[in-house]
């Protein structure tokens, strides 16, 4: 007989315990119940699928959009003993995985959105014994979400294809509109949904306008002791900004997707070796890296979304201990919005208009920062938090000019 769920749970991953909704997404899983489950950052998303993957007869294949993304958890998955593997375009094994997956002899398949429209991966799937589908960040599926990947869509004939198989589809960002999209995309009944809260409350939200960024920069790298990221808008001011930053004393390195390959690997390996390293990024360094004591997030510019800067500030104090998110911001951020906006097909303004309007009310605001996120994602929270640079030290009055302007483009 298999070991059950909590020997499991203890003898694969070491943890003593199920974290928040885990354990009903876990026992929903193994009930076979299409389920999709919506948990922040940092709530472990990925037990949900690899967990039930030891248990389960047969393999679990999880969909994943980023081919970096599924390696990390692929080493991560075969150092707790799971059988895992991936089909991609950059991996060499291909007979041998499917060799295995036809044998028996995988827990998990990782694959990208696009292979699920292929007839050659179908029928390898049909050769063999697929015990779950797992949809990792599923908000890529709706329109939307501020992710849309058309090769999302592809999954539905799929998963339809293999009506017995249960689908859980997870995602740490979707908003009602977007929840309701994905249960439809993916064919999961309303009564599927699971959404974990969203509160973060060790972390503290700062909002700062822009003032001299760099020497606000050099402030924060100054007094912020431990691992730290910091958000750049461009690659170009990435690089800028690690050097000048760098100079503090304290080790900086950049990161963005334009960077050598083996250059990014080594400063992202050294970032996560360190104790005390700040990385400056663009919005590609993050999704999952799993570093838990990250100490302080900072967005040197205006985020894409409410989602996108829940989630990057999510990548500080996963281990629960407190932790700062600061945001810098200036009104030539929203001016470069706009004009972004102007640019895009008429279709797709409305969307983006709403996205930068909620991170104006985040921003702006007088009142509690984790309010407005919370409610944004549907929760009812208090209005005070007791750990936003609103509520530790209220404003003193609202700014005039604040008001004088938005009386002026009313
Ligand atoms: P997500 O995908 O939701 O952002 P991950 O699956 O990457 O989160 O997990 C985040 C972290 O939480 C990982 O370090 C993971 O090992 C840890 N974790 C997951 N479940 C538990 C648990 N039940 N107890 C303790 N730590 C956990
Ligand atoms: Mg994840």
């Amino acid at each position: 007989m298999r070991p059950d769920i909590p020997t499991l749970l203890h003898d694969i991953f070491g943890f003593p315990a199920f974290r928040g909704v885990q354990e009903q997404v876990v026992g929903r899983v193994m009930a076979r119940l299409p389920t999709l489950a919506i948990m922040p950052t940092g709530a472990g998303k990925s037990l949900c699928y690899q967990l039930p993957s030891a248990a389960l007869d047969g393999c679990c294949v999880v969909v994943s959009p980023l081919i970096a993304l599924m390696h990390d958890q692929l080493r991560a998955a075969n150092a707790v003993g799971l059988r895992a593997a991936s089909l991609t375009s950059v991996d060499a094994d291909w007979r041998e995985t499917q060799d295995r997956l036809r044998n028996g002899d995988l827990d998990l398949l990782y694959v990208a959105p696009e292979r699920a429209s292929q007839e050659g991966f179908r029928s390898l799937l049909r050769s063999a014994k697929v015990a779950l589908f797992a949809i990792d960040e599923a908000h890529c599926v709706s329109e939307w979400g501020h992710d849309f990947r058309p090769d999302y869509r592809l999954l539905r004939p799929l998963l339809d294809e293999f009506p017995d198989v249960p689908r859980l589809a997870l995602t740490a960002t979707a908003d009602a509109h977007t929840r309701k999209d994905i249960l439809v995309q993916l064919g999961i009944p309303d009564d599927g949904l699971i959404i974990s809260g969203f509160d973060r409350p060790n972390i503290r939200y700062a909002v700062h306008p822009r003032d001299g960024l760099s020497s606000q920069l050099a402030d924060l790298v100054a007094t912020h002791p431990g691992p730290g990221i910091v958000y750049a808008q461009t690659r170009a001011a990435t690089e800028k900004m690690a050097e000048t930053l760098g100079r503090g004393g304290r080790p900086v390195r950049a990161y963005h997707a334009g960077l050598d390959p083996a250059v990014r690997a080594r400063n992202q390996a050294a970032f996560i070796a360190s104790e005390d390293m700040v990385m400056v990024a663009t919005v590609a360094f993050g999704m999952g890296i799993d570093k838990p004591d990250v100490r302080f997030v900072a967005h040197a510019g205006l985020p894409k979304s409410i989602e996108g800067y829940y989630q990057e500030s999510g990548r500080a104090g996963r281990d629960g201990e407190p932790a700062v998110a600061h945001l810098f911001w200036g009104a030539e951020d929203f001016a470069r919005a706009r004009q972004r906006i102007m640019e895009l097909d008429p279709s797709r303004q409305q969307g983006e208009r709403t996205r930068i309007a909620a991170l104006g009310a985040l921003v702006e605001t007088a009142t509690c920062r984790r309010a407005i996120l919370l409610r944004h994602f549907g929760e009812s929270p208090p209005a005070t938090c007791g750990n936003c640079d609103n509520c530790l030290s209220p404003p003193a009055s609202v700014d005039a000019t604040e008001t004088a302007r938005k009386y002026l483009s009313a």
